[in-house]
């Protein structure tokens, strides 16, 4: 006979369960963590996966880690990106750079891309998060998943082939490419095999090259790179391969490197990691199904070009961290779960475009000027908003077309505020909540209980225009109004009224 009495819902041991300790699930976890959300990150592989991968962090990466309080050791541990040298017959070619400073630009702390071989930026964040008091589990494969009403259960294998279920009221996979909670949901993948060059990537120690260049030999058969990489004695090599069969070993690295350069095999000491990737350009159908997420290289994958890969799994973490944490600790109702699908998706899709677009581009030095410039426009995304999203409201009466909106990123002036003058808009936000300027108006009797800065001059306050900023913790404009007649109900979407507010 079954047992007729409901069981009690079982209470979950941990509010998020993070799938894949990439650089996706790291900042995801770190962002909740922050928030008090109890956090837990299982990782497939006994140690974080290897390799200098996705070495180049974006403005708004940078951006995103100084928030979350990593963007010093960032810095410390990285460089900016040196200047192309190309070689042909052993000649040196000249100097070029790949990515030119984009005068028009949004004003960035960062205003460079950073470059710092993936396996650091992941072993800063996996630091951050145990200082934070969030949870990592190293050798724990997820393998299968099941969704409940209140909460997700998941079949954890280790690497010593124990079993166990664990459950969390929500659960995100951020398990790469080939991701297993993607496939356990069912949700296709859609998009183009490409016709996109596959390439090698190693991590390679090399006798007889400058450490100041990132060295580029054209060849018929594909380029070959190799760029040091700070902190390290490394070069990271990258080299196209045409046709589809290749095997990957140190072997035939160092023959590559033999037949595309002017350096011997000897040359090449140690071949410390290597990889082989067949480039593809595909999203998810879904990024959420309901208690479960996709991010990062689960959601979305595509060529390596313009180095978007990592930042935008790290901006997909960084939109859904305060949601959860809102949901879960602030009772904001699960429609702002949705808001993550709709945003992230868009955003994912124009990134999607461009990198295939720079990848096929290939790093040539023809037209070294224009296709720098062009990098530099369009690769730090400092420029990327939510002005369509059902969150984004603008409600003023008078705005610019040109001029900031609701959806874009907050920009990042200096101020002049009650309490004195301010450096510049994001040292007053570094928080994981949400702000409330005021600018040339008082804070009104609704903004109570609320993070508030009253700003009265400065290029902020010109940029802005008078009225009511709400800044979402990602450092996005979630409201802007003349008064303060809808802010209210704004703050009960996101979780900010009738939580003890
Ligand atoms: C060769 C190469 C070069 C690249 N170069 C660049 C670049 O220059 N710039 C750039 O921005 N990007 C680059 N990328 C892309 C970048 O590395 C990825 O976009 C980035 O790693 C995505 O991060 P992620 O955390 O979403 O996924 P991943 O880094 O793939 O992390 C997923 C993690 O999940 C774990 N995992 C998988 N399945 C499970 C499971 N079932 N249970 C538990 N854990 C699981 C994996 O072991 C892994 O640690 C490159 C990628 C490659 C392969």
């Amino acid at each position: 006979m079954p047992d007729p009495t409901p069981q009690p819902p079982q209470q979950p041991a941990v509010d998020v369960l993070v799938v894949g300790g990439g650089p996706t699930g790291l900042t995801l976890a770190c962002d909740l963590a922050r928030r008090g959300v109890r956090t837990h990150v299982i990782e497939a592989g006994d140690q974080l996966l290897p390799g200098s991968r996705g070495k180049s962090l974006q403005s708004r990466t940078l951006e995103a880690f100084d928030d979350l309080g990593v963007a010093d050791a960032l810095r410390a541990a990285g460089s900016p990106f040196p200047p192309m040298q190309t070689w042909r017959d052993g000649e040196r070619q000249g100097e070029w750079q790949l990515i030119l400073p984009d005068p028009e630009a949004p004003v960035s702390r960062h205003p460079r891309p950073w470059l710092v071989p993936q396996w650091r930026t992941q072993d800063i964040l996996r630091d951050r998060l145990l200082d934070l008091g969030g949870t990592l589990e190293c050798g724990a494969r997820l393998t299968s998943l099941t969704q409940a009403a209140t909460h997700v259960t998941a079949e954890v294998t280790h690497s010593d082939g124990d079993r166990r279920r664990m459950s969390a009221l929500y659960l995100v996979g951020a398990d790469g490419s080939h991701s297993t909670v993607r496939e356990s949901l069912g949700i296709a993948m859609k998009g183009e095999e490409s016709g996109l060059r596959s390439a090698v990537v190693a991590d390679v120690r090399v006798e007889g090259l400058d450490r100041d260049h990132w060295h580029i030999w054209p060849d018929p058969a594909g380029e070959l790179l190799l760029c040091p990489l700070p902190g390290a004695s490394d070069f990271q090599l990258n080299a196209k391969i045409t046709g589809e069969e290749f095997t990957a070993t140190p072997e035939t690295v160092r023959s590559l490197v033999a037949g595309r350069t002017h350096l011997t095999s000897d040359a090449v000491t140690e071949v410390r990691w290597f990889s082989f990737y067949r480039p593809r350009t595909a999203m998810a159908e879904r990024f959420r199904q309901g208690r479960v997420f996709l991010a990062g290289d689960a959601a979305h994958v595509h060529p390596p070009g313009g180095g978007q890969g990592l930042n935008i799994g790290v901006q997909d973490a960084y939109n859904l961290g305060w949601k959860l944490g809102q949901v879960i600790g602030c009772r904001a109702p699960d429609t702002l779960l949705d808001s993550y699908d709709a945003e992230r998706r868009a955003a994912a899709a124009d990134t999607l475009d461009l990198s295939t677009r720079l990848y096929r581009a290939g790093r040539e030095p023809q037209d070294a000027d224009e296709q720098a410039r062009y990098r530099g426009r369009v690769c730090h995304l400092l420029s990327v908003h939510y002005r369509d999203s059902e969150l984004s409201t603008d409600l003023r009466e008078r705005r610019s077309a040109t001029g900031h909106q609701a959806g874009d990123r907050a920009p990042d002036l200096p101020c002049v505020t009650t309490e004195g003058p301010c450096g510049s808009l994001f040292d007053l936000l570094r928080s994981p909540d949400f702000t409330l300027l005021t600018v040339n108006c008082a804070p009104p009797p609704e903004a109570a209980g609320l993070r508030t800065h009253q700003v009265t001059g400065g290029p902020l306050a010109q940029e802005l225009g008078t009225g009511l900023f709400l800044i979402r913790p990602d450092q996005h404009i979630g409201l802007a109004a003349d008064n303060s007649e809808h802010l209210s109900r704004y703050l009960a979407r996101v979780g900010l009224r009738g939580a003890g507010m």
